[in-house]
C-alpha cells in the first residue's frame, strides 16, 4: 500500500471557518468587503495588540504598502535581511528602491544585530543610511529584537517587521510583528494559518493605515463618481477569505502548540544525531515553530541536507532546503551584503546545511514516526 504524501506544513481547516463562510454566503455579502474583513482586522489587532490592521490579498502587498507609507522611491536604500523567502525584498524593488541584504546570526537564523551595526555604520559614515529596515523572523522566530530596535532608533531608521512565518509568537511576551513602525503577516497556503491567500498589514499609527487602505482599493477619493489623484492598487482581501481567516484564528493558538509538539518529538528523537542541529530558540522567544528546521553537517552525519531531502522524497515525504538568501540569488547580484563574521556567511551556512522537515499542525504521531524511522534508516545505510 502505498502511503499518502506527508507534506511540509499543509493548510488546517479547524471546523469554524465555514460558518462564518456561510454567513457571507446567506447575506450575499460575497462581494466587495465586508463584516468578515472588519471582523477579521479587529480580532486580528487583538491577537496581537495593535491599534490598527488592514487585510490585504498577501502579505506580499502589506510589504508593498508599509513601503510606500515610509515613503520609499526611486533610488533610495533599504536594508532586508538575506534570509529569507524573495517576497521580503520584492516590493523594494517595485518601488525602485535599493536593496541591501544583511547576514543571519547563528543563534535565531535571523538579522544579525553585528552585521546590521556594520552596515548603519558604513551608510551613516557616507550619509546614505537607508529609509526602512525589513526585519524578518523566520520558521517561526523572532529576531533578536533586543539589539535591533535600539540600533534601528540610534540611526532614527523605521523598521517593517516581516512576520509573514511568525503569527503568534512572542519575544519578550510582546507579539513578534508588533516591533516595528509597521508589522506584516501571511495567509498564504502553507502558513500557521491560512486564508487560502491573504495578508495583514499592521501598526499602532491608525492613521497610516487608513491611508494604505485608501491606496488598496485603488485611491477613490470621498466622492461618488469615480475621482483619482493618486495611483492605486486592488489589494482588498475578499469577505469570503476574511471568513476562514477568522476561523482560523480561534485555532491558531492550537496550532503553535501542535506544531511545538512536532518540534519537540523531532528534537527527542534526533538531536542526538552526530552532526544534527536544531534551530536554536533564543531566550526571550517563544516561537511557533512553524516549520522545524536544523542543520546538517555532513562530515558528521555521512549525508548532506540535500541528499536526505532526496532520500526522504523516495517515501513520499516532502522536505525542503532553507531559503536561498537574496544575496546569492541573480536577482540580486548587484545588491551590497554584510557579513555576521569577516571569514563566513552565517546564511550561505546556513542554506548549505539546512532542512525544513514536515511540520503540519495536523501531522499524526504515527506520519511523524514515519518520517522520524525513515530519517534513522537512511542514516544507518548511508553508513555502510
Ligand atoms: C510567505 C512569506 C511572505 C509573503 O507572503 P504572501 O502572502 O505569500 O505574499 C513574505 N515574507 C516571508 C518571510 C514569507 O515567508
Amino acid at each position: 500500500m502505498k502511503r499518502e504524501r506527508i507534506y511540509l506544513s499543509p493548510p488546517n481547516m479547524g471546523g469554524y471557518e465555514q460558518t462564518y463562510i456561510n454567513e457571507a454566503f446567506e447575506s450575499n455579502w460575497v462581494a466587495p468587503l465586508g463584516p468578515n474583513v472588519d471582523e477579521f482586522e479587529k480580532e486580528l489587532c487583538n491577537y496581537v495588540n495593535s491599534n490598527a490592521g488592514l487585510a490585504l490579498s498577501s502579505g506580499t502587498s502589506a510589504i508593498h504598502l508599509a513601503l510606500k507609507l515610509l515613503e520609499i522611491g526611486k533610488g533610495d536604500i533599504v536594508f532586508c535581511s538575506s534570509l529569507t523567502f524573495v517576497a521580503s525584498a520584492n516590493p523594494i524593488l517595485y518601488l525602485g528602491a535599493k536593496p541591501v541584504f544583511i547576514d543571519s546570526e547563528p543563534y535565531s537564523w535571523n538579522m544579525s544585530p553585528v552585521a546590521l551595526e556594520k552596515a548603519l555604520n558604513k551608510a551613516n559614515s557616507m550619509n546614505n543610511l537607508p529609509k526602512a529596515i525589513i526585519v524578518v523572523n523566520l520558521y517561526g522566530q523572532s529576531a533578536e529584537m533586543n539589539s535591533i530596535v535600539p540600533l534601528c532608533q540610534k540611526y532614527n531608521v523605521p523598521i517593517i517587521e516581516d512576520a509573514a512565518e511568525s503569527l503568534g509568537a512572542t519575544y519578550n511576551g510582546k507579539a513578534s510583528g508588533t516591533f516595528g513602525e509597521y508589522g506584516v503577516y501571511s495567509f498564504n497556503g502553507n502558513k500557521i494559518i491560512t486564508t487560502s491567500g491573504g495578508g495583514m498589514l499592521i501598526s499602532n499609527n491608525v492613521e497610516s493605515i487608513e491611508k494604505a487602505r485608501f491606496w488598496s482599493t485603488q485611491s477613490r477619493e470621498k466622492v461618488l463618481h469615480y475621482e483619482h489623484i493618486e495611483v492605486g492598487y486592488n489589494y482588498r482581501l475578499s469577505n469570503i477569505l476574511a471568513g476562514i481567516g477568522r476561523g482560523q484564528l480561534k485555532v491558531l493558538d492550537e496550532y503553535i502548540n501542535a506544531k511545538r509538539e512536532v518540534f519537540n518529538r523531532y528534537h527527542v528523537a534526533l538531536s542526538n544525531i552526530p552532526g544534527f542541529n536544531f534551530m536554536p530558540e533564543l531566550k526571550e522567544s517563544r516561537s511557533t515553530r512553524w516549520l522545524t528546521t536544523l542543520t546538517i553537517n555532513k562530515k558528521m552525519a555521512g549525508i548532506s541536507s540535500l541528499e536526505l531531502i532526496n532520500e526522504l522524497s523516495k517515501y513520499n515525504i516532502e522536505s525542503r532546503p532553507v531559503w536561498k538568501p537574496l544575496h546569492l540569488q541573480p536577482l540580486f547580484s548587484d545588491c551590497e551584503y554584510f557579513k555576521h563574521m569577516e571569514n563566513m556567511s552565517v546564511s550561505d551556512q546556513l542554506y548549505l546545511d539546512g532542512i525544513c522537515l514536515p511540520s503540519g499542525s495536523d501531522l499524526s504521531v504515527e506520519d511523524q514516526d514515519f518520517v522520524i524511522n525513515t530519517i534513522v534508516n537512511i542514516l544507518a545505510v548511508s553508513k555502510i
